[in-house]
């Protein structure tokens, strides 16, 4: 089941071409290939570029394919469904083109085609070793010179780093000011990576493992003076503006993985016997995967409504905040039954149930932890801000 209004004729080629190209390039046995050796998948990636499917969401105007954020989650949700990790990158990369697209100059427009072609991979670096929910404590520095900025400091967790060309890395730019918010003075800037100063090193994680995740030390890295995107000290700003598609297009990421689970073990109910009968005819095992199914339901009515309102330009905070935190609960729900179900199969790494509860994890806390969007529900409620 999608969401009502990804589910409609407009949309339909977009969902078969995704549909099509998933299943001819990653079949279970690649996806599970692909996830145990932490690779990131190359020649998807080329080939979501070639169809033009990376470029949903930015006009066409500027090098894009057209389609809006809508087309957008209906191919996250596809992704996700086969390998979540891809669809990890497949958000980031969509959200580093709508923000050159909307706040970049000329230049930097004139790399969205590329990006939209899958030939200019370029990551986001906001997560540095001891900042993550508090991003605005950040430590990076940027110093401008007489060609451009300096950079120093460490980012953490950058999926994509080392097939980037570029990181959009969200920098100090000018000392926090007493009286303002520390969102005040931080800036985005598109750092090359082929220089000395940018060292990108792998990080081997449990989920997600083929997004391509990595610590990115700068050491008086440089970036043109043209590189940074928007107005000095307004990076955070920039970012905020994209913080409910993100949410909604995380939202997608969770129902897919929560699809994927729940129809793997729809099937594996069938296909296994226990005391002579389908272990699926077992009441116990019935209720579990009803509850998965009714509760991907509501979370899914809620994504609905969260893409809804994007489409229709009304006020999506609270809405796309809600859909992040009930689809990824639910996800993370749906696999647990479903590794229970399959039990000792569960575990096995020839079947993607394992795979779907590691990459489940990610999206409790990220891109925004579950805790920290209560913390914004219960200021929407009217209650006391708490962080
Ligand atoms: C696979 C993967 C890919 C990623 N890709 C990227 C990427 O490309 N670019 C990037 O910049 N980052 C990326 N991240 C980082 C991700 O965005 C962060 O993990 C996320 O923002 C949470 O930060 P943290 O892990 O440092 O947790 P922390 O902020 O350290 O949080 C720890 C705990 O404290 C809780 N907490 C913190 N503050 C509060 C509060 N005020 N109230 C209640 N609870 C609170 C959190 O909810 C959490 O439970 C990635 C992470 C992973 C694992």
């Amino acid at each position: 089941m999608l969401p009502e209004v990804l589910d409609t004729p407009q949309r339909k080629p977009v969902r078969e071409l995704a549909q099509a190209l998933l299943s001819d390039r990653l079949p279970t046995q690649r996806t599970l290939e692909v996830d145990a050796a932490g690779a990131f998948p190359g020649d998807v990636w080329a080939a979501l570029g070639e169809t033009g499917l990376l470029g949903l969401g930015i006009s066409e105007e500027v090098g894009g394919s057209g389609g809006d954020v809508g087309d957008s989650a209906l191919v996250t949700l596809e992704i996700a469904r086969r390998l979540p990790s891809l669809a990890v990158d497949y958000v980031l990369c969509g959200m580093v083109a709508r923000t050159i697209a909307e706040h970049g100059t000329s230049d930097q427009r004139a790399w969205l085609a590329g990006i939209a072609e899958g030939s200019r991979i370029c990551a986001y670096g906001l997560s540095e070793p001891d900042v993550g929910t508090d991003l605005l404590r950040l430590r990076t520095r940027a110093e401008e010179t007489a060609d451009g900025w300096v950079l120093n400091g460490r980012k953490q967790w950058i999926s994509l780093a080392e097939h980037a060309e570029l990181i959009f890395v969200l920098a100090r730019t000018s000392p926090p000011e007493e009286g303002r918010s520390l969102a005040h003075g931080l800036s985005l800037i598109a750092v090359p990576t082929d220089q000395p100063g940018v060292g990108i090193q792998r990080t081997h994680l449990a989920g997600m493992r083929a997004a391509g995740t990595c610590e990115v030390v700068l050491t008086d890295a440089v970036a043109p003076a043209g590189h940074l995107i928007g107005t000095p000290g307004r990076g955070f700003h920039l970012l905020r503006d994209t913080l409910n598609i993100e949410r909604v297009l995380a939202a997608c990421l969770s129902l897919g993985i929560g699809r994927g689970a729940l129809d793997l073990a729809l099937s594996y109910a069938g296909e296994r016997s226990a005391f002579g009968r389908p272990i699926g005819g077992m009441q116990a095992l019935q209720h579990g995967l009803a509850d998965s199914a009714a509760e991907l339901g509501a979370a899914t009515s809620l994504v609905d409504q969260a893409v809804h309102a994007l489409l229709a330009g009304t006020d999506a905070t609270s809405l796309s905040a809600m859909a992040k935190l009930i689809s990824s609960e639910t996800s993370a729900r749906i696999t647990d039954r479903g590794m229970r179900l399959m039990a000792a199969h569960g575990l096995s790494v020839e079947t993607p149930m394992q795979m779907f509860f590691r990459d489940a994890r990610l999206q409790l806390f990220s891109p925004v932890s579950n805790e920290m969007v209560r913390n914004m529900l219960g200021e929407a409620l009217g209650l006391p801000r708490s962080y």
